[in-house]
């Protein structure tokens, strides 16, 4: 699969389920991106507030906190906006009323190409397919085609001044079948930043880097780089 030249894209959505997605996913070539000039924006569905294993924090104020990590964390990698939907986190579904959700900031930021996580579960890398991951993937990926191009769906948000829009990519994070790499070695570090940004996740296991690391460089065994050399994995598929 050979993607659009990144010299195409102006724009990237980035749709995930939770503050930290990002840059588990797809931190490393988000940095890549934002290097070349190319404007990146996140949506984060839920509020996150069941992460972590730290209890210092009632429901309320863990979203507050991972809300302003995910901040820290985008600046890290150059990226400029952060819009929250404000979902319970643990219990997302792909409703309706998600997808017209994801369709306004579709319509709002204009992506060339978009991010989202895989809808498919993915049996080798099961904390990959959070059920909150499985619902925002199909929810995008249905705001992505049919809805955001179409002027007859959903018509009040055109009424608002919301025009249809058509991405032309998709990169998959978390898919079983992956068909496209990105060696991250050079901004690995900047990858690294950004998780260590989200303290009441990652502050607490001092295996963070040997293991995001480990993750990294199977994946670029498995395409034929050089040991050592890191990489992300998507599957990219053309909506144009
Ligand atoms: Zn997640």
């Amino acid at each position: 699969m050979t993607p659009l030249a990144d010299e195409e894209i102006k724009r990237i959505l980035v749709v995930m389920a939770h503050p930290d997605d990002c840059d588990f996913g797809a931190g490393g070539t988000i940095a890549l991106w934002t290097k070349k000039g190319i404007e990146v924006s996140y949506c984060i569905v839920t509020n996150g507030d069941q992460g972590g294993e730290a209890s210092e924090f009632s429901l309320e104020d863990m979203a507050k906190v991972r809300q302003r990590e995910q901040r820290e964390a985008g600046k890290v990698l150059g990226v400029s906006q952060v819009t929250y939907l404000n979902y319970r986190d643990g219990s997302l579904v792909p409703t309706l009323e998600l997808r017209k959700e994801i369709v306004r900031e579709i319509r709002r930021a204009k992506p060339d190409r978009m991010v989202v996580q895989s809808p498919e579960r993915n049996w080798e890398r099961i904390f990959a397919s959070h059920p909150d991951h499985l619902a925002a993937g199909e929810a995008a990926i249905q705001a992505v085609y049919p809805d955001a191009r179409n002027p007859y769906a959903f018509t009040d948000l055109k009424e608002s001044g919301f025009e249809p829009w058509r991405v032309r990519e998709l990169w998959i994070t978390g898919s079983p079948q992956p068909n496209h790499f990105v060696d991250i070695t050079e901004t690995f570090s900047k990858k690294m930043d950004a998780l260590k940004a989200h303290v009441s996740q990652t502050a607490h296991n001092p295996e963070l880097e040997p293991m995001v690391r480990s993750w990294g460089e199977k994946n670029g065994e498995a395409n034929g780089l050089v040991a050592g050399r890191i990489a992300e994995v998507f599957k990219v598929v053309n909506t144009d």
